[in-house]
């Protein structure tokens, strides 16, 4: 058995209080390839709590055989600040009731002074080279000295992802279909994992701008790599991926049993994990640039009638929803119709039908390029 678990300290944001981080970590140190797991970021997302749940059960009879060849870290409760974050009987898991914000928002920036740091080091090896990089952001996370709940929880997750091949962060939406998100460098090495969950889009960004978790262990190989050039070989070496696992509400043993199978088959196809994962399943879907994916938002206030279900193919000009006035004097002309702007299919709505002025009621996901997407509006807040 290889087995080990850790609880890490976040310390203590008031005297008498203190949580911790559950770390699984199975294998040996430093084996490869390293596959980070973690769930439920957005504390509110229970989905990937579950399916990290399976996973750890299959994961530890895995150990029990002899069958861990590579590192595998799991966490399966990534954000102990905003699970207890219940108010009055509603969970508010997304942001940090503190201030800090969406918890999966401003993320450190690991390629800041990197390039600097490993210049003098970088050679014609690639492995060498990697090995390299990963010391110099494991050594700028080493320095950095965390203060609050929040930031340690930032640094901790960061100092057990950032060495990995491959970082895992398991959300969900409103109500959704599974999709993933992605570098569009990783599609074709890691389109398998999108086949193996049954994901219904894969969203391809290179930089949201949003420094999300993700992208926070993708991003310094992607702005390496072009700040270097031809002048030394510099792999994307870490692939990393938000997987949404439905939607809040789809939090059943049958589904979460299913996904974590997927999950596990995914390891053992990348070399994580012994075993023959079977025939790969047909992918259900392409990967898409996120900026052909529309957001599609309320013009006003009102109660979201929706017209266009959850999977349905929609054409630019559908009405998708009707936003409904329930203060109008006119309750036979209270209803404003809202229409796709784009050809697609309706991946997300939201599960909460009140809704306020700008608010994202769902996502189309389309496969041209829209001109209103750019980086920094691309994921909802
Ligand atoms: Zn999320």
């Amino acid at each position: 058995m290889t087995k080990t678990i850790d609880r890490i300290s976040l310390g203590a944001m008031s005297p008498g209080t203190e949580r911790f981080l559950a770390v699984h970590r199975y294998g040996t140190k430093g084996a490869r390839p390293k596959a980070y797991l973690q769930a439920s970021l957005h504390a509110d997302e229970i989905p990937g709590m579950l399916a990290a749940h399976h996973l750890i059960r299959m994961l530890d009879a895995a150990d029990a055989k002899g069958d861990i060849k590579g590192e595998i870290v799991v966490v399966p409760v990534a954000n102990p600040i905003g699970l207890g974050q219940i108010i009055n009987g509603a969970h508010s898991g997304r942001y940090e009731l503190r201030g800090g914000g969406n918890f999966n928002r401003q993320w450190p920036d690991l390629f800041e002074g990197l390039l600097d740091t490993v210049r003098p080091k970088l050679g014609s090896d690639a492995a060498a080279n990697v090995a390299a990089v990963r010391a110099a952001i494991g050594t700028k996370i080493n320095q950095m000295t965390p203060d609050t709940e929040l930031s340690r929880l930032k640094v901790e997750l960061a100092r057990l992802a950032h060495d990995a091949d491959m970082v895992l962060d398991l959300h969900c939406d409103d109500e959704a279909l599974m999709h993933v998100y992605m570098q569009p460098v990783h599609w074709d090495d890691f389109s398998d994992l999108a086949a193996e969950l049954g994901a219904r889009a894969g969203l391809l960004c290179m930089d949201s701008k949003a420094q999300s978790f993700d992208e926070t262990f993708s991003l310094p190989w992607s702005k390496l790599k072009e700040a270097v050039g031809d002048k030394f070989p510099i792999p994307n070496a870490c692939f990393a991926t938000t997987v949404e696992f439905r939607g809040q509400a789809d939090v059943f043993d049958e589904m979460a049993t299913e996904d974590a199978a997927g999950l596990y088959r995914f390891l053992q196809r990348h070399g994580a994990l012994a075993g023959n994962p079977g025939a790969m399943p047909a992918l259900k879907c392409d990967g898409t640039d996120l900026e052909a994916t529309d957001i599609v938002r309320a013009p006003k206030a009102g109660v979201i009638a929706y017209k266009a279900a959850l999977g349905a193919e929609v054409k630019k000009g559908d009405v998708i929803a009707e936003l409904v006035d329930p203060l109008a004097d006119d309750q036979s002309k209270a209803r404003q119709p809202i229409r796709a702007l784009n050809d697609g299919l309706v991946l997300s709505r939201c599960l909460r039908k009140l809704v306020s002025p700008g608010d994202g009621i769902a996502m189309i996901v389309g496969k041209t390029k829209l001109a209103h997407r750019k980086a920094g509006t691309l994921l909802s807040d």
